[in-house]
């Protein structure tokens, strides 16, 4: 594992750019305009020293991008993982504005990250790690500055961690500063499985709109973590039928139908998804095989130029960050297959933190029916609002450019009335 810090770009970026590109000759935006979203505002780099238990010293890095705040402070997640880069949280971060501003969430776009492998830790090293990165960016972040939250491998005891360090090192009490938090500090019970309802939400009220409903639909799912367990589950419950399942080692496929509780139950014995009965698949062959309602939840790219004209679905719900390429979107409109964006799509984890940030800020009044209710209710509005635009100007367009049209303008209005642009 290379431990300095990439300087090309990474594909996830480039991508993000040329869909930014591409959306905003669509909307006829002026050159440096243009020039100045592709960048972010601010980008730290971070080293932590964490002493190992073995008395060794590891050395880490991490960022934290800062990508737009003209609709309000920076929110987005921070990941760990051994391949984040420096160019993917910068891309991530760019994809937050988008979603914040489409959500019409009084926030900019913003993403962290740390270039480690968790498993490799043991859990008192994973805390000092934790709070190391908040000691390097604690002057940056605040609950009316950036405000931080779970992402991939990172989980309310990660937060609880944050949010003590923040305590100590800034003097600041301010809870609002982290979602994602375990109940008992702060958090909401609905924040845990938001991005799965969030997510269930949005292609149930599309299946309506573009199919006949989401009763008896034929669904295949990539990825079985918080998102995908949790949509498998609401999905489930709303009347669809799960018939594909995957985790990074492959997947089934069972027409009976899976049962979202017995997969998990598979999984926390430590046993791989392929051990569920049915059909035994690679991923390769999950993602082309035939569904209604394609719905990659795990990782970036998985589907591009060389597989997306074999996909079968009529519907792909991106519930992963970036799950398609610019080309993959090109072949997918030529083939009628709908791409319900993941700004959109996935964008029920924001919406819950934003509950729980409000609620902190208001002195914790929420219930959880109510706060459930909020993100059901915000998720509908954002989709039939961005229906409503795309039948109104963009209808030769894809959903995608759509979402990004309308989240765009909404940060080139606010930068221009701010004197920004
Ligand atoms: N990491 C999630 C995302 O990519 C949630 C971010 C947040 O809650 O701030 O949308």
């Amino acid at each position: 594992m290379s431990l300095i810090s990439d300087i090309v770009t990474s594909d996830l970026y480039t991508q993000q750019l040329k869909k930014l590109e591409r959306v905003s000759q669509i909307l006829s935006l002026e050159n440096d305009v243009i020039e100045s979203l592709s960048q972010p505002e601010r980008v730290i780099q971070v080293k932590v020293n964490l002493k190992g238990n073995d008395g060794r010293v590891k050395t880490f890095i991490g960022w934290r991008s800062q990508h737009n705040s003209a609709l309000g402070p920076y929110k987005g997640g921070v990941r760990f993982s051994p391949n984040v880069t420096q160019t993917e949280v910068m891309a991530l971060s760019m994809m937050m504005t988008w979603k914040n501003s489409l959500l019409g969430l009084p926030y900019g776009g913003g993403k962290g990250g740390i270039r480690v492998d968790p498993k490799s830790l043991h859990r008192d090293e994973l805390e000092r790690l934790s709070r190391g990165y908040v000691k390097a960016i604690y002057n940056y972040i605040g609950s009316d500055i950036d405000i931080p939250a779970p992402d991939l491998n990172t989980d309310p005891q990660i937060m609880a961690w944050f949010l003590d360090e923040y305590i100590k090192v800034s003097g600041k009490v301010d809870f609002a500063t982290f979602t994602g938090k375990p109940v008992e500090i702060g958090g909401l019970s609905v924040r845990e499985y938001s991005t799965g309802l969030g997510l269930a939400t949005i292609t149930k009220v599309a299946t309506e709109k573009i199919l006949d409903g989401i009763e008896g639909k034929r669904i295949i799912i990539q990825g079985f973590g918080n998102v995908g367990y949790y949509a498998a589950k609401f999905l489930t419950e709303m009347g669809g039928k799960v018939i594909g399942v995957s985790d990074s080692k492959g997947g089934i496929i069972t027409e009976n139908g899976i049962d979202p509780e017995k997969v998990l139950e598979l999984k926390k014995n430590g046993e791989p998804i392929s051990s569920y009965e049915g059909k035994k698949v690679t991923n390769e062959q999950l993602l082309t095989w035939d569904c209604d309602i394609l719905i990659p939840a795990a990782v970036e790219n998985v589907i591009n130029k060389t597989n997306a004209s074999q996909v079968k679905a009529k519907i792909i719900v991106e519930g992963a960050n970036g799950p398609l390429t610019a080309d993959a979107d090109d072949i997918l409109r030529r083939n009628n297959v709908t791409v319900i964006p993941d700004i959109l799509a996935n964008s029920g984890g924001v919406v819950g933190s934003y509950v729980e940030w409000a609620n902190n800020k208001m002195g914790d009044i929420v219930e959880d029916e109510e706060a459930k209710k909020l993100i059901i209710t915000r998720m509908e509005k954002a989709f039939n609002n961005m229906y409503q635009e795309h039948e109104k100007k963009f209808s030769e367009y894809d959903f995608r450019t759509s979402a990004m049209a309308i989240a765009i303008e909404r940060v080139v209005r606010a930068s221009k009335l701010r004197g920004l642009m």
